[in-house]
């Protein structure tokens, strides 16, 4: 755990200048410690990241001179290979290093802290989770404040938050992997596949990464686990907190949420309430639905609540969201779908018939594209194909439906528009990065948004 007592007038290291990075050099300077902030990159590629540091933290960029291993002590970025040169070095010189995560909660001023991992849909859940907990504390005046992996660094707000106040924060497998002590009132793990392997070294060590946001709970604690993916379930016997299982398979027994007949069920913190789901696509959006209100329910929160937020809740931008309707077509963003895993999980959503345009590519993350085919054959149309992925996607996917090269995203949407009928979807789902033609999965979600809308 750290302990900013310990390291009283010392010296701290920084490393990163990512968002995290600067949120946290800002944090321990406002806290009195002679800061930092060292970062391997050169100054032209971070400078815009930079505007809002404090001009009482030290930079370096392009390496990491002696000047940091002489720190007291580190915060880590999440990003930051724990077998990199730079941790190695901390390591030898017997540098105690921390997550920026463990740094923001050592000051903050409220102990409601409830947390979201997964390896998909915690920006939904986390999202959710914080309306419904702003609504809920309203009447006492209380705030939500939502941080982590959603981008606002928890070290940026820690220090807004008072006694009353809850902190909801998404925790990525990196951040988990970083920290040394959490202990959430209420936390929960969505589900658990292989992703992120490179960066951990294999899935015991994610798996590992991902058990952190339970393992330091008390009994008192909740955990929200899926019980029907078989890694949250394991979990049950190595989580000292009270677990509450989902599940959007089956019914009844001892699942504490579950869906039957339109509705979501609730049994759980002396509750039983059936609440109409968010209008959601797909049953991966009522898991984090289900997750979210077990997490609130386990929190204190009243099924009135619930259901208001339930009501209103429109989902995140870049996921399954519907950009526009002309002519009864229908051109939805999925940008955020930058693996294979997350366009079955679109096309699992939203398919019906054969009517959906996809534009496939950008940046290939190195996985086959091959499980898309059964629901290729299923619910799609035409495959549009875009980036330097454009290639392997052809030659992967030929023969299961008709695959048009467009190279960039204004051809493909021109060209699924042209050839779309009524009732047709354009969905752009990518099931690639982003980085080979936009700066971000946002950056290219914000463009197809915005070439959609020009559309005549
Ligand atoms: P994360 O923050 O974990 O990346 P998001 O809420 O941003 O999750 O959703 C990202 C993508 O993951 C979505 O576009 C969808 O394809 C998929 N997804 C969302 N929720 C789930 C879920 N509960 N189970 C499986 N896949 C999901």
């Amino acid at each position: 755990m750290f302990n900013p007592e310990k390291f009283k007038n010392k010296s701290a290291l920084v490393i990163g200048a990512g968002k995290s990075g600067v949120a946290c050099a800002n944090l321990l300077a406002a806290n009195g410690f002679k800061v930092l902030l060292s970062e391997c990159k050169p100054l032209k590629d971070v400078k815009n990241g930079l505007k809002g540091l404090s001009r009482t933290v030290k930079l370096e960029t392009g390496g990491h001179t002696n000047r940091a291993f002489a720190c007291a002590f580190a915060v880590k970025s999440p990003g930051l290979a724990r077998s990199s040169q730079v941790m190695r070095t901390l390591k030898k010189r017997g540098v105690p290093v921390f997550s920026e995560v463990d740094a923001a909660l050592a000051f903050s001023r409220t102990k409601n802290f409830l947390a979201v991992t997964g390896t998909n849909g915690k920006t939904t859940t986390t999202a959710l989770l914080g309306e419904i907990m702003g609504l809920a504390l309203k009447k006492t005046g209380g705030r939500a404040f939502i941080c982590g992996n959603v981008g606002i660094p928890a070290s940026a707000l820690a220090q807004k938050a008072r006694a009353n106040d809850f902190i909801v924060m998404e925790l990525s497998s990196y951040q988990l992997e970083d920290s040394s002590y959490l202990s959430p009132a209420v936390s929960c793990v969505l589900n658990v596949t292989p992703d992120h392997l490179d960066h951990h070294g294999g899935m015991g060590a994610y798996v590992k990464a991902k058990e952190k946001i339970f393992k330091f709970q008390g009994k008192d604690d909740f955990c929200v686990l899926n019980y029907e993916d078989p890694r949250c379930r394991a979990f049950f016997g190595l989580c000292g907190a009270k677990a509450l299982y989902f599940s959007s398979a089956r019914r009844g027994g001892k699942l504490n949420a579950y869906s039957e007949a339109g509705a979501l069920v609730f049994r759980a913190a002396g509750v039983t309430c059936r609440i109409k789901p968010p209008a959601l696509p797909g049953a991966h959006n009522l898991e984090n639905a289900m997750c979210a209100g077990l997490m609130a329910l386990a929190a204190g929160v009243k099924p009135e609540t619930l259901k208001k937020v339930f009501a209103r809740f429109k989902g995140v931008e870049h996921r399954l969201e519907t950009a526009r309707a002309l002519n009864g077509v229908a051109f939805i963003n999925d940008s955020k779908a930058t693996n294979v895993d997350s366009t079955m999980v679109a096309l699992k959503a939203l398919g019906r018939t054969k009517n959906i345009h996809l534009i496939l590519g950008g940046l290939d993350k190195g996985t086959p594209y091959s499980p898309l085919k059964p629901l290729l054959r299923k619910y799609v149309k035409e495959i549009l194909t875009i980036g330097s992925a454009a290639g392997k996607i052809e030659k992967e996917l030929a023969g299961v439906c008709p695959l048009r090269p467009a190279k960039t995203l204004k051809t493909a949407i021109r060209t699924a528009r042209a050839c779309a009928a009524r009732g047709d979807l354009v969905l752009l789902s990518p099931a690639c990065a982003s980085f080979d033609q936009f700066s971000d999965y946002e950056d290219r979600g914000r463009k197809f948004k915005e070439l959609v809308r020009r559309l005549k």
